[in-house]
């Protein structure tokens, strides 16, 4: 089986060519001693000069959307899974929370963007979570079943075999408030036993990652899940330092060899 392990850095609308410039050689040198695979998902208009800065490096680059079409057309504002290969991007964050609450983007969407990224070549790291609310009304199954069985129902098992799920609970996003590293497993062992009811070798080799407000100081923690098989980091992402810690921290626990 394939290491499921990945540290994946999601800067949202953050950065500039300045701020490229001082982090990738920054987390290139300390990505020459991590073993722990590590991709940056950066806005679009970034992502070409972030894939020419890590060209001899092991950090894969990714983008933080991707367009549900896939020929090539008449779609304003929209950026498909080929040209993000095509600007050096092998994986891009489909469905993340502030998509699926700002930009109404529903299952059905999520699920049609993680098609055409695969599609293009992409690995789609793909998000799940449940609001508070949701969690103070006893939703948190209910809603990751829904969001889990729309991919598990419009993928095919190759399309499936090619993602990466991020469980993201959205009360921890930015937040500072992480999940215990006991909620956490406890959710990605949920997850993985909903794939395994459909595919048992699929979840077994699926990456599913944690993310909301993880840090260098607890990280290690949060790895030591049976499920948690790595990180899909924003804020602490945008400081090469803090996001190399946070991958050490899976080297740490021994899921990386
Ligand atoms: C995210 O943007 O996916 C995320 C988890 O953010 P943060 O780490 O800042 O909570």
């Amino acid at each position: 089986m394939h290491s499921r392990a990945i540290v994946a850095g999601n800067w949202k609308m953050n950065g500039s060519r300045a701020a490229i410039d001082e982090f990738a050689p920054a987390l290139a040198d300390a990505a020459a001693g991590i073993r722990c695979p590590l991709a940056v998902c950066v806005p679009f208009v970034y992502v070409s000069r972030l894939a020419e800065r890590f060209a001899d490096t092991t950090v894969a680059v990714g983008g933080q959307d991707v367009a549900a079409e896939v020929e090539a057309g008449a779609f304003t504002g929209e950026v498909s899974g080929e040209m993000l290969i095509d600007a050096g991007a092998t994986h891009t964050v489909v469905g993340h929370s502030e998509r699926r609450e700002k930009y109404g983007e529903t299952d059905a969407i999520v699920v049609a963007k993680t098609r055409a990224a695969v599609t293009a070549g992409l690995v789609p790291i793909v998000c799940v979570g449940e609001t508070l609310e949701q969690r103070e009304n006893d939703q948190v199954e209910a809603v990751l079943g829904r969001q889990l069985g729309a991919l598990l129902d419009g993928c095919s098992a190759e399309e499936l075999d090619r993602i990466v799920l991020a469980y993201e609970p959205i009360w921890a996003i930015g937040t500072g408030r992480t999940a215990t590293p006991e909620q956490a497993q406890e959710i990605h062992a949920y997850l993985r036993s909903q794939i395994a009811d459909r595919d048992a070798t699929l979840a077994r080799s699926l990456s599913i990652v944690y993310g909301g407000s993880v840090k260098p100081d607890n990280a290690e923690a949060i790895f030591a899940g049976d499920d948690v098989d790595g990180a899909l980091v924003g804020g602490a992402s945008l400081k090469a330092d803090s996001f190399a810690d946070i991958a050490r921290a899976m080297d740490a626990v021994g899921k990386t060899s």
